[in-house]
């Protein structure tokens, strides 16, 4: 079913794509071209060649990653994890579909399996052949093994399976409200071993602090060490975004992280700076 005239218009002679973010905000981008379209089972998959960047996919009508600033997010949210846990062997990732997260955790020799957990096939199939830089391509390290199921199901019975969990959700309606919840964070940790660490992108602290400030009561109530990071994404609403990392071992101070990858937004100091919540923002997390 082709449905790309509910989000793109045509306006003097122009394409564009307008994301409803919320009731009051819209934000629009000028395409170029639609280089995939598809209605799957669980959303509407496009993958847009925009003008200011470059091939987004676009989940819904909304903007999931794009070529100019998806490496940001994914680079956050993978090497985080990754260089804080002293030897992540296996790694799960739920959600991730563009495949870019999967693509900086192999950057790991440390790291023998990474189970990469999308329920819809689509999206993989769409970011390997028309986002290349973001999913690494058609030809995926050999770690990476793919199950094109529920998230939510998947962690459940996994007791101890894993040593870094990796949520990489799109917002909380759909087939990702359930990647927000208590039960769900619950399943996380016991699929987590007795040093196990998850982290879960956590949506705008101006747009979504609601949601955000859920995130990090449940993963509070479950895990000893909870921190809270954050970056700047250009494609995401407000740009600044949150990141929680939940922890069964005690975490580095952030002057002791290390850092030694190949990375384009990703260094040792970014990581580390990371960790310095604006005033109002670490306001909020003190006071829970
Ligand atoms: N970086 C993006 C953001 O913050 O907007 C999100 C990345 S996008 C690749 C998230 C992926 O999660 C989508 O491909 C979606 O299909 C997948 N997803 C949503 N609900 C899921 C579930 N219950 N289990 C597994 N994957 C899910």
């Amino acid at each position: 079913m082709n449905k790309q005239h509910l989000y793109l218009q045509r306006s003097q002679d122009m394409l564009w794509l307008t994301e409803d973010e919320q009731d009051n905000l819209k934000i629009s981008y000028r395409i170029r071209d639609v280089l995939f379209e598809e209605q799957s089972p669980f959303q509407h998959v496009m993958v847009l060649d925009s003008y200011d960047f470059g091939p987004m996919l676009v989940l819904d009508g909304v903007v999931q990653t794009t070529s100019a600033d998806g490496y940001i997010y994914n680079e956050m949210l993978a090497h985080m994890p990754l260089s804080v846990h002293p030897a992540p062997r296996r790694v799960l990732i739920i959600g991730g579909g563009d495949c870019g997260v999967a693509k900086e955790a192999a950057k790991y020799d440390a790291v023998e399996t990474i189970d990469l957990v999308e329920i819809d096939e689509a999206v993989v199939r769409a970011c390997r052949r028309y986002m290349p830089d973001v999913s690494g391509g058609e030809h995926p390290d050999p770690r990476i093994r793919h199950h094109y199921t529920d998230g939510v199901a998947f962690v459940k019975n996994k007791q101890g399976a894993y040593d870094v969990i990796i949520v990489d959700s799109s917002d909380p309606v759909g087939p990702a409200e359930q990647l927000f919840s208590t039960e769900f964070y619950r399943d996380l940790h016991s699929a987590l071993n007795e040093g196990g660490l998850m982290v879960c992108q956590s949506q705008s602290p101006i747009f979504h602090k609601d949601v955000m400030m859920r995130s990090w009561e449940r993963i509070g109530k479950l895990f000893p060490y909870i921190r809270m990071f954050t970056a700047v994404v250009p494609t995401y609403p407000g740009g600044l975004w949150s990141f929680t990392l939940g922890s069964k071992r005690p975490l580095p101070a952030p002057e002791d992280i290390r850092f030694d990858k190949e990375a384009r937004y990703v260094n040792e100091n970014v990581l580390r700076a990371s960790f310095a919540l604006p005033a109002f923002l670490e306001k909020l997390v003190a006071d829970r």
